[in-house]
C-alpha cells in the first residue's frame, strides 16, 4: 500500500529517495497511479517530479529541449513543434495527454510509446540523472540499455525541416488505441534523391526500433516517377507524393526484416507483419492519419 509521496525540488535531490525497494518515480501518473490503485504495484513510496523544474519547452534556432515533465498536450499547443502534432494527437485522448509526460512516454510498454518512436526517428538524445551523475546518450542506445535508478531529465533533438518528419499510426479505432504499427520517418531529400533517412517503428517489437533495412532500401533512390524516367523534376512533380511507389513499396517490404512483433490484444504478430509494409509506404507518402483496421 502507498505510504508516502516525496516531492523533491530537483532530479538530483530525488535520487536519495529512489534508493531501496518499493519506490518509483511519479510523472503524469497515467500508468503508475492505476497500478497503485489496483494494489498490484507493491509500491510504498512515489517520488513525484512535479516540483523538479523539468516542465519547460525550450526552442533555440533549430534545437529543441523538452523537460521530462513536459505534458504531451503542451507539445500539441506549441506552434514551433507542429511536426510533432500528428504524433501527439494519435496518443490516447485529451485527458490523458493533459497528464502524460514526455519522460513517461519513454517508459510506456509496447505497443505504446508513439512519441518515443518519433523521437527515435528524430535521433533525439536523452539526459539522465543517476547515482553516477548526469549523462547524455542517444535515445537509440538508451532504449536498448536503460539503467535502473536513473531519472530522465531532458530530451533534445533538431527541429526537422518542414515535411521531413512523416508519421503514421495504425490502430483498431481512429482514436484512443494502442498501436498495431507506428511509423515515423525522417527524410533528407536532396537533388531529387533520398540522401538519408531514419525510420523508426513502434508496436512491432519490445520497444521502439529502427528499420535499417527499410532505410537502406530508400538510400540514393529517386524521388518521383519523373526522376525515375530521367525527366527533369518540376515543382508539380515534387509536390504531393515525392517518393515513387516502387521505392516506398521496396522500403515497406524491407522493414519486415527489422521487426520482432508479438501477439497482444490489439493484433497478432502475423497481422502486424502482414500490414507493416502498407503503413511504412503510407507514412513515406505523407499519409499521416491513423485509420481503423
Ligand atoms: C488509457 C490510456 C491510453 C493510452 N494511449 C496511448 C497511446 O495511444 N500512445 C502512447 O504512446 N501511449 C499511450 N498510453 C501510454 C501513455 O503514453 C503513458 O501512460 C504515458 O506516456 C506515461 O507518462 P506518465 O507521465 O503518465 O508516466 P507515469 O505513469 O507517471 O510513469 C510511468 C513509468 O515511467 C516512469 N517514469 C516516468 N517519468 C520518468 C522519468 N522522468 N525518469 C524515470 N522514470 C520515469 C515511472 O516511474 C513509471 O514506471 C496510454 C495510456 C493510457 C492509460
Amino acid at each position: 500500500m502507498l505510504e508516502a509521496v516525496a516531492r523533491p525540488q530537483s532530479a538530483r535531490l530525488a535520487l536519495p529517495s529512489l534508493k531501496g525497494r518499493q519506490v518509483a518515480i511519479l510523472a503524469g501518473g497515467t500508468l503508475i497511479i492505476p497500478a497503485v490503485n489496483a494494489g498490484t504495484s507493491g509500491l510504498r513510496t512515489l517520488v513525484s517530479l512535479d516540483r523538479s523544474g523539468l516542465s519547460a519547452i525550450r526552442i533555440g534556432k533549430d534545437r529543441v529541449t523538452l523537460g521530462a515533465m513536459v505534458r504531451l498536450a503542451a507539445i500539441g499547443r506549441e506552434p514551433a513543434l507542429a511536426a510533432l502534432h500528428p504524433v501527439i494527437s494519435a496518443i490516447g485522448h485529451p485527458t490523458l495527454r493533459n497528464s502524460a509526460t514526455v519522460g513517461g512516454n519513454l517508459f510506456a510498454p509496447a505497443p505504446y510509446g508513439d512519441l518515443a518512436v518519433a523521437l527515435l526517428a528524430l535521433d533525439a538524445s536523452v539526459t539522465t540523472e543517476g547515482p553516477a551523475g548526469s549523462a547524455t546518450r542517444r535515445l537509440e542506445a538508451w532504449l536498448a540499455e536503460r539503467h535502473e535508478g536513473e531519472i530522465v531529465t531532458h530530451l533534445r533533438f533538431t527541429l526537422p525541416a518542414p515535411g521531413a518528419l512523416r508519421f503514421r499510426k495504425a490502430m483498431r479505432r481512429t482514436h484512443n488505441s494502442a498501436a498495431i504499427v507506428t511509423v515515423a520517418a525522417l527524410l533528407d531529400i536532396q537533388d531529387g534523391t533520398v540522401r538519408a533517412s531514419r525510420i523508426a517503428l513502434g508496436g512491432v517489437g519490445p520497444r521502439p526500433l529502427r528499420a535499417p533495412s527499410a532505410e537502406a532500401a530508400l538510400a540514393g533512390r529517386p524521388l518521383t516517377e519523373a526522376a525515375l524516367a530521367g525527366r527533369p523534376l518540376t515543382e508539380a512533380a515534387l509536390a504531393g507524393r515525392p517518393l515513387t511507389e516502387a521505392t516506398v513499396r521496396a522500403a515497406g517490404e524491407a522493414a519486415r526484416a527489422d521487426i520482432r512483433p508479438v501477439d497482444d490484444a490489439y493484433a497478432s504478430a502475423w497481422y502486424r507483419r502482414q500490414v507493416l509494409p502498407v503503413h511504412v509506404r503510407r507514412a513515406l507518402l505523407g499519409e499521416t492519419s491513423g485509420s481503423p483496421e
